[in-house]
């Protein structure tokens, strides 16, 4: 099958060679907190300063951090594939724009933006949201990490679900598939006729349901993926 248009999903794996720790581990913590206590809307409401000050941290360690060489190899798939190709991550970090990728959505939201739980409005945020600072629309001190937690509804799942129906490939790199919908994105994949493969550092719970995987480091087996694709 000629393959025109790709889907392709990246979670917090396709990150791990620049450093940034991806979500569960081997003890189930993100960056030593447990999920509920810092990526739920009930844990902002119990405790904001600690839900605040973790983001912060998160926004700040960026700074210290490079894209790899997977984030690489996609902003090169992104500016040579001369077909569609939609590029979902979950990840909130900015390593894919900062590689150079475009044709870009985060599903999950970004580090990089607050979200004003006033107006609405999603500044490009850069600095702290500790200390409560005024949003730049409405002047309310009512801005949150634009993250988009568990209980919540993903963005752009409209555009994401168009691509994946129009896909001739699906393509998922660094994700554990165990948090929904990404997970369910291959099974959608597979329905709409989709090829689909795994790259990921080892199978995951979704392996069996791929037609075929790729198991190694993304910073290894996505350069050379790419490198095949684009011939
Ligand atoms: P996850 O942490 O649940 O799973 C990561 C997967 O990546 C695992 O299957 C692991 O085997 C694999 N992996 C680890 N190192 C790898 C490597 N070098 N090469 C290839 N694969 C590697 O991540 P998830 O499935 O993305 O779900 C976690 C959620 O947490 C996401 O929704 C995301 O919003 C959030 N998160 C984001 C970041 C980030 O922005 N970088 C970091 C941590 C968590």
């Amino acid at each position: 099958m000629a393959i025109r248009n790709i889907v392709i999903l990246t979670g917090a794996g396709v990150s791990a060679e620049s450093g940034v720790p991806t979500f569960r581990g081997p003890d189930g913590l993100w960056e030593g907190h447990r999920v509920q206590d810092v990526a739920t809307p009930e844990a902002f409401a119990r405790n904001p300063v600690l839900v605040q000050r973790f983001y912060d941290e998160r926004r700040a360690a960026l700074g210290r951090v490079e894209p790899n060489a997977a984030h690489r190899a996609l902003a090169r798939l992104d500016a040579e594939w001369p077909g569609a190709l939609l590029l979902v991550t979950q990840n909130v970090d900015d390593l894919h724009e900062r590689a150079g990728s475009t044709r870009l959505l985060h599903m999950h939201g970004e580090l990089k933006r607050a979200l004003c739980t006033g107006c609405g409005a999603a500044p490009a945020w850069e600095g702290d949201l500790s200390g409560n600072p005024p949003c730049p629309r409405c002047a309310a001190a009512a801005l949150r990490p634009d993250i988009v937690w568990f209980g919540e509804m993903p963005y752009h799942m409209d555009a994401i679900g168009a691509a994946i129906d129009a896909a001739d490939l699906f393509v998922s790199i660094g994700t554990s598939g165990a948090v929904y919908p990404a997970a369910g994105f291959v099974d959608w994949a597979r329905s709409a006729g989709a090829l689909t493969l795994e790259i990921n550092l080892e199978p995951s719970a979704g392996t069996p349901l791929f037609d075929s995987a790729r198991h190694g480091p993304a910073g290894v087996l996505v350069p050379a993926w790419v490198a095949e694709l684009l011939g």
